[in-house]
């Protein structure tokens, strides 16, 4: 198949959301990062979707909306809190799984009776979903690599497998969406993002964060997000998450061998070793928009260890922190 290359222009837009109608998938820019669309409504797309990224039958799909009048279509028996947070936090990098109403095929949730929905902020992803319908989409990515951040990671993973993919810049974000569950009560916090867990507490304030996004789920455990059991986002190169200060860190790796650093700005000078800079540790935001680009590029450094320097859990933090664990496949060094 050959993959068209669509500008986020008017012309762009028009062509994809037209793509979209008629049962295409197209890998589409939001400001969290790229994402896989398929028509909400059309179950068949949606298998395309799924086989296109080779993603598991049983990891279900967000489904990204550009009103809040779509709301209903989508889910049933929303709770006032629901639309409370989506006052609050949409449109944006935010996403609540609720009841799925008929309308919605089992296969968009891997055949749960709850769908995970968001209003995405950037303007081109709404511009196609008010063109065309509601859109199924997961990370543009082949299943367990990191997402796209950049329309050419986009190509990089699946040029020929998807029909068309729409170009525009650097995703602002750089992590998935926030997700939660109001269909359990108390709410739970099942994937962090850049709406934090102290945000959520302003509109939630029971909210707990499952045991998932810090841990590895043990086996036999209810888990509340399928996306979560999965090894994800990982470079091939064996990767490491290590905790302790600038310090401790810059001395830890500066005694390997045949390993790389992925480190903060301000340790770059003091590295012996090869190294990626992810930006500053205070501010996690600039390291939620680098995350992904670099674990991409660790491959290339060639060598058999990657030592990725950890983020704090706080603010943004923690969703990068949830990132990482997963990319380091649950190795962590504690200095
Ligand atoms: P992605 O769009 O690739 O970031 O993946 C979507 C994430 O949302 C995955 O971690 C899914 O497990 C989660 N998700 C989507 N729908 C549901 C749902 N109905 N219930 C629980 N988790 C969901
Ligand atoms: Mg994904």
């Amino acid at each position: 198949m050959l993959t068209k290359r669509l500008k986020a222009d008017k012309e762009g837009i028009e062509q994809a959301a037209k793509i979209l109608k008629k049962g295409g998938i197209v890998a589409i820019p939001t400001e969290t990062v790229y994402g896989l669309a398929a028509s909400a409504y059309d179950e068949n797309a949606v298998k395309k979707v799924f086989s296109a990224k080779g993603r598991p039958q049983d990891n279900p799909l967000i489904v990204h909306i550009a009103d809040i009048d779509s709301l209903n279509t989508i889910a049933k028996d929303i709770p006032d809190s629901a639309y409370k947070a989506a006052k609050r936090f949409w449109p944006g990098p935010f996403t609540m799984i609720l009841k799925r109403t008929e309308k919605i095929p089992a296969s968009v949730s891997a055949g749960l009776d709850t769908v995970a929905v968001r209003m995405p902020s950037d303007e081109t992803a709404r511009e196609i979903i008010k063109l065309s319908v509601p859109l199924a989409a997961p990370s543009a990515n082949t299943s367990g690599k990191p997402s796209p951040t950049k329309a050419q990671y986009v190509i990089d993973d699946l040029d020929g497998k998807i029909d068309a993919v729409v170009i525009s810049g650097v995703c602002e974000v750089g992590v998935e969406s926030t997700v939660i569950t109001l269909v359990t009560n108390p709410p739970r916090l099942l994937r962090p993002g850049a709406v934090t867990a102290e945000e959520l507490r302003e509109v939630f304030p029971d909210i707990v964060v499952d045991g998932a996004v810090l841990a590895e789920p043990k086996k036999g455990e209810k888990v509340f997000s399928p996306g979560m059991k999965y090894k994800h986002y990982a470079p091939k190169t064996e990767t490491y998450l290590v905790e302790g200060n600038s310090e401790q860190f810059v001395q830890f790796v500066n005694s390997k061998e045949n390993a790389a650093a992925v480190c903060f700005d301000d340790e770059e000078g003091k590295i012996t070793l090869p190294k990626l800079c992810y930006g500053t540790a205070v501010d996690e935001a600039t390291l939620a928009h680098s995350v992904f680009s670099v674990l991409r590029k660790a491959d290339d450094l060639g060598v058999e260890s990657i030592f990725v320097h950890a983020p704090s859990k706080s603010g943004v933090g923690l969703a990068v922190y949830n990132r990482l664990i997963r990319a380091a496949a649950f190795r962590v060094i504690k200095l």
